[in-house]
């Protein structure tokens, strides 16, 4: 026997017992697909019955008021789905006679329709060759064909379409896609599979090769992270040229070697004295009774990196002429000519590009 009669003839001697598997009415697939999209089938269960006993059929549904359709879905959330559902049936109504298009072209046209309701709609209602995925035919077929690679990867994921396609039995689509969601909801489950009584077990590859568990592989959707940093654009003028005081960036982190304004990393936007006088250059200037007050407004700049979102905050602050004090380390002052040329975060080059008038004209 290959994959899909396994599946097939496993589903017929074990399928859940589902109120909307008793009929192939499109309004009643349809009414179970949309409450089922975020809830619990324990919880939805309740819901599907109400909607059907107090709208029996589509014409009903499209009857009613949207006050009473959204106050019979009130608990279950995501009111978005109770709005389209009474958009589609109105639509269905008015457009389509109150027949629902027995085609997954039409149907994926219709208001909070998307590729997984019209595959299951397409398939159990009108009988037609259209593979369901979600969660959980994606981890069977995942496991079944060893697939170690990110399934949220769209070449990953357009390839379990396609194999789904494949498999899929043309003469019973319908039943083949209810198949394949009850064995991932209750034996190819996520965590720990209980492959010793699947229908697949013997060709399954994750299986054979022991690594269930693993698969499927998803990529990690890394949080980013938000720094916030205070740049100090510190300037004077020695009688011949005005000098900027530079950083140069030595810390094994994001623009290591490259060149900076003098700066402060603060855990959130607020930046206090006290953490001003840590910082050597900023210290040195409040011990001088140097006043560190910015001129004009503070310039703020979002800056997205890969895994960073960067905050930084601009302060223009003119220091006494011919005060240009040596700092240890990897400050420098230098001009404007001199700072261009050297490598800097394209923050910084922009920020300092507003000054240009300012440094040239001397
Ligand atoms: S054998 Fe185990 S891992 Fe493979 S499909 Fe069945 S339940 Fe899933």
């Amino acid at each position: 026997m290959n994959f899909t009669s396994r599946l097939l003839k496993w589903y017929n001697e074990n399928k859940r017992d589902l109120p909307w598997r008793e009929s192939r009415e499109p309004y009643k697939i349809w009414l179970s697909e949309i409450i089922l999209q975020q809830t619990r089938i324990v919880q939805g269960l309740a819901y599907y019955h109400r909607f059907l006993d107090k709208f029996p059929d589509i014409q009903a549904l499209a009857d009613a008021s949207e006050d009473d359709v959204l106050s019979l879905w009130q608990g279950l959330g995501y009111y978005s789905r109770a709005r389209n559902l009474h958009y589609t049936a109105r639509e269905i109504a008015e457009r389509y006679g109150g027949k629902f298009p027995d085609n997954y072209k039409d149907l994926l046209e219709l208001k909070g329709i998307g590729p997984y309701t019209a595959a299951a709609l397409a398939s159990i209602a009108f009988n037609k060759p259209h593979a369901t995925i979600d969660g959980n035919v994606t981890r069977v077929l995942a496991r079944y064909f060893g697939i170690t690679d990110p399934v949220n990867e769209t070449k990953i994921k357009n390839q379990i379409s396609e194999a789904a396609n494949e498999l899929i039995d043309p003469q019973l689509p319908g039943m083949f896609n209810q198949a394949m969601m009850d064995l991932g909801a209750t034996i190819c489950k996520p965590g720990k599979p209980s492959c010793n009584i699947c229908p697949l077990n013997n060709e399954c590859v994750a299986r054979v090769k022991g690594i269930e568990e693993i698969i499927p592989v998803k990529t990690s959707k890394v949080k980013q992270r938000e720094r916030f940093f205070h740049f100090f654009l510190l300037h004077t003028h020695n009688g011949n040229e005005r000098l900027l005081l530079t950083e140069k960036r030595e810390q094994n982190d994001i623009w290591k070697n490259l060149y900076q304004l003098p700066l402060i990393e603060t855990p959130g936007v607020e930046l206090t004295k006290k953490v001003m006088i840590q910082h050597p250059v900023l210290d040195r200037l409040i011990s001088d009774n140097i006043p560190v007050i910015p001129e004009g407004r503070v310039q703020h700049y979002s800056h997205v990196l890969t895994h960073q979102r960067l905050q930084a905050f601009f302060y223009n602050i003119p220091l006494p002429s011919d005060y240009y004090p040596n700092f240890d380390g990897a400050y420098n002052w230098v001009t404007f000519g001199a700072f261009q040329k050297l490598g800097k975060p394209i923050l910084i080059a922009r920020f300092i590009e507003i000054f240009r008038d300012f440094f040239e004209n001397k």
